[in-house]
């Protein structure tokens, strides 16, 4: 006998087994529904080969890339500049699988068909459920596409290398390569809401280009071939598309000062930067760069909704595996009351994120062709990316406390998307500045305050609770003098009234029963885990669950 074997201390027992291998896709009821509501189920088979890629491969690179964080190399062993950004082959690998299921052009490459950006925002659903860093790049170049076709010319030279489903790393002009990223510089130092504060500087050349003179606190995507960025030229604050290379192939005049020390969000590499006379091409006209900029942001915005419900997503299923297979006090977590509640809620709201972030997909897919449908997605992605950005970081700590202490540990992925949850809420517009600009919306496009409540009206009569909500929103709507300070109160509950709207018209009464006892009828607390005894706590769990998947890979 070993001496292990006589003085062995205890059997490894009430561990959950690792989640493993599933498919991300085929798993997610609440996703199918969601896409197969909002007019994006003809995708379905695409969808489900990202997700067995999402669910299996994907998630193991997303830790290796998480654990290896990017490192700035401004200068070549020699001390030659060249503001490169080194990353471990993981993100690469992710980058590629990303680029080639179609995460950052889905959209565009279907974009003769009725819910392309539905089945596109679901493919990043899946992606950022494995890794949110990599999201941040292919979110910009998705959404650089509208902004970039006000300079034609510009458009038809490097469009067909953004939408290029091949990653291309190496460091060349655009034009040889077979896939390109795009990236956004706007936030200054003095300013980032505030954009109309930046001070960087454009000055027209013979040859039409301009040269850049400033700098960037925010570029989170260094790496990018080229950037959407802000600058003052003569008439005013205005949008241009910087080259990391220039056509001869030498390297703009782009210096990296450092890489941010960020709380999460370690994939991605985000830096500060300054333009030492770089060359750019102007963007929509003189004066205009806000309005255009505001065509890719509007689609980032949207990206953050996306993004913060994945990352509920798969928080929620960690939850649910994890109390399926531990027991405490001799029965299994998943069986004990107060623990159902407190899934079951969790279960709930990442449900209503998820149907309120399709239905905004849908809107934004139908802008083209339908004025209404094109007037609810200005209310409503300034509405949603506030109310669920902000849900998301609470959400996420309470799935990592059903793990116990093993939440807190590295080894699983709850520390990790605890310290991306905060993000998506910053970045893009601030949580006060979306409800700002859902009062910009109301006064300037009042399209969209008929379109908001077109949707609530559509569920009318449905819900004793949605029909109240929708009446004070009418009534809470009448004051103008005192909107401002009350907006977030007032955005909170268009969200949820829209959520709720979506719930109902979605047809599973056991769910909007729940969202609206417990959202709209104050028959919940402040934390999760607060629902009433008379709720289907069962049934919500059971929706969120990947416990019947076929395990894959
Ligand atoms: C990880 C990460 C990556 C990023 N990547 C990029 C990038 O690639 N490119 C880029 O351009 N930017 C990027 N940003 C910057 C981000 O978009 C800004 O930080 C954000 O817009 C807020 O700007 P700010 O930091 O200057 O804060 P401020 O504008 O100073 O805002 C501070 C606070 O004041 C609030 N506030 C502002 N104005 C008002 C008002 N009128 N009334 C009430 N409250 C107000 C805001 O909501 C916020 O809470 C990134 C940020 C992060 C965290």
């Amino acid at each position: 006998m070993t001496t292990d074997q006589r003085f062995t201390t205890h059997t490894v027992e009430n561990q959950a087994p690792p989640l493993g291998h599933y498919n991300a896709y085929r798993t997610d009821t609440v996703l199918q529904a969601a896409v197969n509501r909002e007019g994006g189920g003809w995708a379905d088979a695409h969808l489900e080969a990202y997700g067995a890629v999402a669910g299996g491969e994907l998630m193991d690179l997303g830790y290796t890339a998480n654990e290896n964080k990017p490192r700035l190399r401004a200068f070549d062993r020699y001390g030659n500049r060249i503001d490169e950004v080194e990353f471990h082959p993981s993100y690469h690998h992710i980058m590629q699988l990303g680029m080639q299921y179609g995460m950052h052009a889905f959209a565009w490459r279907n974009a003769d068909k009725t819910g392309a950006h539905v089945a596109r925002a679901a493919l990043a659903y899946l992606h950022n459920q494995a890794d949110a860093g990599t999201g941040c790049p292919l979110t910009m170049t998705h959404s650089a596409v509208p902004a970039l076709s006000h300079n034609p010319a510009l458009a038809q030279t490097w469009l067909p290398h953004i939408t290029s489903c091949q990653y291309d790393p190496r460091v060349l002009p655009f034009d040889k390569k077979n896939g390109c990223t795009v990236g956004m510089g706007m936030t200054e130092k003095q300013g980032g809401s505030d954009v109309r504060s930046n001070t960087t500087r454009a000055t027209a050349q013979p040859d039409g280009s301009y040269e850049i003179v400033g700098h960037k606190w925010f570029f989170s995507a260094p790496m990018c071939d080229a950037w959407l960025v802000l600058a003052y030229a003569e008439a005013g604050i205005t949008c241009f598309l910087m080259p990391k290379i220039l056509p001869d192939g030498s390297r703009n005049a782009i210096r990296i000062q450092r890489l941010k020390d960020k709380l999460g969000d370690w994939s991605n590499a985000s830096s500060e930067v300054e333009f030492l006379g770089a060359s750019a091409q102007r963007v929509g006209d003189e004066g205009r760069g806000v309005a255009t900029v505001l065509e890719m942001v509007a689609l980032t915005r949207l990206d953050c909704m996306i993004g913060s419900s994945s990352l509920m997503r798969q928080a929620v299923v960690q939850a649910i595996h994890h109390a399926q297979h531990r027991k405490a006090f001799g029965r299994q977590l998943i069986g004990q009351p107060l623990m159902q509640n407190v899934l079951a809620d969790l279960a709930l709201e990442c449900e209503a994120a998820t149907a309120l972030t399709m239905r905004v997909a849908r809107a934004v897919d139908a802008s083209t062709s339908n004025p209404s449908e094109a007037a609810l997605a200005r209310i409503s992605t300034a509405v949603g990316k506030y109310w669920i950005c902000k849900r998301a970081p609470p959400l996420v700590n309470e799935a990592q406390e059903c793990l116990g202490g093993a939440g807190y540990v590295e080894e699983t992925n709850l520390p990790r998307l605890y310290r991306q949850a905060p993000l998506n809420s910053i970045w893009e517009g601030s949580g006060n500045i979306q409800c700002l600009d859902v009062l910009r919306a109301l006064t300037r496009e009042p399209a969209s305050r008929d379109a908001l409540f077109a949707e609530l009206h559509a569920a009318k009569g449905a819900n004793v609770e949605l029909d109240r909500t929708t009446a004070w929103l009418t009534q809470a709507l009448e004051d103008r003098s005192t909107l401002e300070v009350r907006s977030r109160l007032v955005v909170e509950r268009m969200a949820l009234a829209l959520q709720a709207a979506i719930l109902v018209k979605a047809g599973n009464d056991a769910v909007s029963d729940a969202f609206c006892k417990s959202r709209l009828a104050g028959e919940h607390g402040l934390a999760f885990g607060t629902l009433g005894a008379d709720v289907a706590l069962e049934h919500l769990i059971g929706r969120a669950s990947v416990a019947s998947s076929t395990p894959v890979g």
